[in-house]
């Protein structure tokens, strides 16, 4: 096996800053490039470049002097300079745009606390981040130091963790929570350590990408005190995996905390397969595992990095079968409204019968699988973990319809349409009409009937 090799550059400008400045992380942070000025030094601005750089209510720009060293000067499309320079097709309003499309503010019971699936949380620890994606989802309050949350709000979040039991995950993001200052991420990872019913804690940050050299040992072995901890990392394009990424990613894995990566599907970045099958294959070997693909969300400033969903689909078809099964990322839509992450995905199924299936598989071969002729039911009254593990009333969605819990899921308003303006009649008046009569196999003991 040849290890791989992978680039580290800088750019010309900072050849002779000192090894030991270029490795600080406080010295990235501090000579952040934000201004048309700074960036002439690194490369040639493009006039949309410069005139989004002058317009007001820009979503905030910094790069840290190591990202913008992955750039190619000569090539305004270079996949790195389109995620983090602002063009002034960022301005331009589109269908469909919200402030905050995955209405996470809603469904937040305390600021900074988003808890929409029923045993995890995200949680927001700060607004800041080492450099700005220009397709940020979260843009309504990231980049802003006075968005950022307070101790009292820190302090909320933790009081709605410690009388909310069901939440067993709690996701840290922001903003980078691993920008936060390392004493402050400290006491927030003990205080949720002391929670007996939060049983993993996980990161989501691009620090490791902006500015590797923040992964230092001593960061690491403060992070392994508080296992499971797991952390997922945000890289869109092969040429973000340097020797420094790859080094950063070393430590943190040696330091037994699984990585993952989320990338953002954007036009022009990444809409390849060739690209994203580079990618994951990369990110494995630093030992990183692909774990989501984002449909780019309907946020401003997004509107021209947006693909088609089928685009989606396609790099998925391109990838399972053709690589290695867990370097295949899940590909998600963020529902617009708050409706979580909804997977989508080539079909292979193609056809049934009452004892048949038909698959395809990527190669287009098609097989059949012949089903059970007789299958025993799961016995879910002698099963312990059915007795005990219900799935939440009112979340337990589709799930929940299979399960018993409820017959049926009903738009909003249904009963009264439904009405119709009638009043209760003579046929009306038994309102348990509509429930099932206790007959048939939800009823029935099937443990008994094997016997
Ligand atoms: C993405 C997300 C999570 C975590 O989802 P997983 O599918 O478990 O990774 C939790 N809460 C919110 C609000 C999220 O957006």
């Amino acid at each position: 096996m040849t290890l791989p090799v992978f680039p580290s550059q800088r750019a010309p400008v900072y050849k002779d800053v000192p090894d030991e400045k270029w490795n600080d992380w406080r010295w990235q942070l501090s000579h952040r490039l934000n201004s048309t000025a700074d960036f002439e030094t690194i490369l040639e601005l493009t006039e949309s470049e410069k005139r989004a750089l002058s317009s007001k209510n820009l979503f905030r720009v910094d790069i840290t002097p190591y990202f913008v060293s992955l750039i190619d000067p000569q090539d305004p499309h270079d996949p790195i300079r389109r995620q983090v320079i602002p063009t002034e097709k960022e301005i331009i309003p589109y269908t469909g745009m919200m402030e905050d499309s995955l209405a996470e503010d809603q469904h937040s019971p305390v600021p900074g606390l988003v808890h929409r699936y029923p045993d995890r949380v995200l949680m927001l620890i700060t607004t800041q981040c080492a450099s700005y994606c220009r397709y940020c989802t979260r843009g309504r309050i990231v980049g802003d130091p006075s968005a950022t949350f307070s101790q009292e709000e820190f302090d909320m979040q933790i009081a709605y963790l410690e009388r909310t039991p069901q939440v067993r995950d709690v996701l840290l993001s922001g903003g980078d929570p691993l920008v936060l200052a390392p004493k402050l991420l400290e006491r927030l990872l003990t205080r949720l350590q002391a929670i007996p019913h939060i049983e993993i804690v996980r990161i989501g940050s691009r620090v490791p990408v902006f500015m590797p050299m923040r992964i230092t040992d001593e960061l690491c072995s403060m992070l392994r005190k508080y296992h499971p901890l797991w952390l997922n990392i945000h890289v869109n394009h092969p040429n973000e995996i340097t020797a420094e990424l790859a080094q950063a990613c070393a430590r943190l894995a040696d330091a037994g905390i699984p990585l993952g990566n989320q990338s953002v599907l954007l036009a022009g970045i990444n809409d390849c397969v060739h690209i994203q099958r580079k990618l994951v294959q990369d990110l494995v070997r630093i030992r990183v595992r692909p774990y989501y693909l984002y449909q780019c969300d309907l946020v401003e400033g997004a509107g021209h990095f947006r693909t088609p969903v089928s685009k989606g689909i396609e790099i998925i078809e391109g990838l399972r079968g053709h690589t290695t099964g867990f370097a295949v990322p899940t590909f998600v839509v963020d529902a617009p409204g708050g409706g979580g992450k909804i997977p989508v995905m080539p079909n292979y199924l193609i056809s049934s019968s009452d004892h048949k299936i038909v698959l395809r598989n990527y190669e287009g071969f098609i097989t059949t699988y012949e089903e059970p002729l007789e299958y025993h039911a799961h016995d879910s009254k002698k099963c312990k973990f059915c007795q005990k593990k219900k799935l939440e009333r009112g979340q337990a969605g589709v799930a929940g319809l299979l399960d018993g819990e409820r017959m049926f899921i009903k738009p909003e308003g249904f009963d009264q349409l439904h009405i119709r303006g009638g009043e209760k009649h003579r046929l009306r008046q038994k309102t348990k009409k509509w429930e099932p009569l206790g007959i048939g196999p939800g009823e029935i003991d099937t443990g008994e009937i094997d016997k």
